[in-house]
């Protein structure tokens, strides 16, 4: 018998083989949260299934942000819309996005910032402007919780408020039970455990991406990708495709844009020793960093080479073409800007991820990194007096920047990473997942990274907390409103 071994063990008693849920939930990051949340509330029967021993997937890492067009949070002087942020969000998808998924990505965008700000009371007061986007629009809060934390904690507090939840982690979704064409049920496993079966009504996976599933005869980056293989990567372990697989394998789902995955331009290089510098797992520094005033110098010439609030896409095509091998770049924060994300910036320092120092500390600290080295500090040195000289007429056409770097500023080293799977499995506007056979499953949902689509060849930094917000709000009201009915 599967035993429930998350928070709610009380509840476990409740459960037997003959249960029937009103819904299966697959994954405890945002997209599943926001769902279990809004079908609890609406007084359905709830059971999650995670993997993890924690709740909170990749999205508890999260530290840019989360979109939303208009709030409150906005300046009151920028004339952002939703059609602009709809206008990004394409330009940045480079003619892949799904259009009528981006359209409700952004039309919902500031009904999710209200129900997180206003009903569940997460401070998303500070809003920064990332990189592809024309206005500032993604929010944060002003104390010192990475928004993904912030978020993710407050969701998982309202979950356990309900009686009407069983939550299994360290359970793992194995498979689908079907009867007939039915999907009726799933199989869930936990470590050393017989299988077990759990049925209910609906399924929504929210399984996540497929970013760290580099090895193994059935990885899909070896599938997909097999030039990304040798790529150092940001998520955790666990975000191996189980979702994408499963409903390919067992029930025939389309996967779309399986190959569109998103290389960040700025992971961490952490300067603990050999083995950590070479490691394949990097800490991400996050968009907000660029966003503050954060530029990137290339180690060959100590200057500036790309304009870093451009895609980020485009941002890797620069490092990769213009900073040698392998691929590194130094990332140059001002004093003054650091004030602008110093909670961010402590914790890095705290990693020996971010410094303080002068061009010759950053030379002797990029060594470690590029023993080779032959730049001198005095290249870096006029790098920056270029770029303070150039600020407000800058040849990279970066529209907005910081503060000029003064002798003493923060740095560190970044590289390219895999980060976000754009593609997915297929889904119609309720989310529900369409086969290769262009059959809709009607109580079969993907949302949040599982699902493909909604961001083309690039998604925009913010968008994915929002994504799971957006439409995990959405497959909720659809279960709901069929329950009513
Ligand atoms: C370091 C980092 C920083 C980021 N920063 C931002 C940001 O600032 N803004 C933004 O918008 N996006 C950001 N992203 C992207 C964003 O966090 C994720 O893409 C998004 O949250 C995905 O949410 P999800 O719910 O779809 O998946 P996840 O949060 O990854 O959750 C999926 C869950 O499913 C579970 N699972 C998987 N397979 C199984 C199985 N077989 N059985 C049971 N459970 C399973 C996993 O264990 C996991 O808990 C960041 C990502 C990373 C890695």
């Amino acid at each position: 018998m599967l035993k429930a071994c998350g928070i709610f063990t009380n509840h476990i008693r409740n459960m037997s083989h003959n249960q029937i849920y009103d819904v299966i939930v697959i994954g405890s990051g945002l997209a599943g949260l926001t769902t279990s949340v809004k079908l609890l509330e609406g007084g359905l029967k709830v059971a999650v299934v995670e993997k993890a021993e924690k709740m909170g997937g990749n999205s508890i890492k999260a530290s840019s942000g989360i979109n939303g067009v208009p709030t409150i949070y906005q300046r009151k002087d920028e004339k952002d819309s939703v059609e602009e942020f709809y206008k990004d969000t394409i330009r940045s998808g480079k003619g892949l996005c799904v259009e009528t998924l981006a359209k409700t990505l952004s039309l919902d965008s500031a009904k999710a910032i209200l129900w997180l700000s206003e009903e569940c009371n997460v401070d998303l007061s500070v809003v920064a402007r990332l990189g592809g986007h024309s206005f500032a629009r993604t929010h944060r809060g002003s104390g010192n919780l990475p928004p993904g934390f912030a978020i993710v904690s407050t969701l998982i507090k309202r979950l356990q408020l309900s009686e009407s939840v069983l939550v299994l982690t360290q359970t793992r979704f194995v498979d689908f039970i079907k009867n007939k064409n039915e999907v009726v049920g799933i199989v869930a496993q936990k470590e050393n455990e017989p299988v077990h079966e759990l049925r209910a009504k609906n399924i929504v996976l929210a399984t996540g991406g497929i970013c760290a599933d580099l090895t193994g005869p059935d990885s899909m980056i070896k599938r997909f990708r097999p030039d990304l293989l040798d790529y150092p990567q940001t998520n955790s372990p666990l975000t191996t495709g189980d979702g994408q697989k499963i409903a390919e394998s067992s029930l025939g789902a389309n996967l779309i844009q399986m190959d569109q995955i998103q290389v960040h331009p700025t992971g961490f290089i952490q300067l603990k020793g050999p083995e950590q510098i070479a490691s394949k797992s990097k800490f991400l520094c996050g968009e907000l960093i660029r966003s503050i005033g954060g530029i990137l110098l290339s180690p060959l010439t100590g200057k500036r080479f790309v304009n870093e609030l451009t895609t980020r896409d485009e941002v890797t095509k620069a490092v990769l073409n213009s900073c040698g091998e392998p691929p590194v770049a130094a990332i140059v924060v001002s004093e003054e800007d650091y004030e602008k994300a110093k909670s961010h910036i402590g914790f890095y320092m705290s990693q020996l991820l971010m410094f303080k120092g002068t061009s010759s500390d950053l030379v002797e600290k990029f060594k470690e990194i590029i023993p080779s080295l032959t730049t001198l500090p005095s290249a870096f040195d006029a790098g920056l007096s270029e770029f303070n000289g150039n600020i407000e007429n800058d040849h990279f056409k970066r529209s907005h920047f910081g503060t000029v770097v003064g002798e003493t500023f923060y740095f560190g080293f970044i590289t390219p990473v895999l980060h976000f799977s754009m593609g997915g499995i297929e889904t119609n506007s309720a989310s529900q997942v369409s086969t290769k056979e262009g059959v809709t499953l009607p109580n079969v949902f993907a949302i949040g990274e599982v699902s493909g689509g909604v961001h083309g060849a690039n998604r925009l930094g913010g968008s994915s907390l929002l994504e799971c917000v957006v439409f995990g709000t959405r497959v909720a009201e659809h279960i709901l409103g069929d329950a009513k009915n």
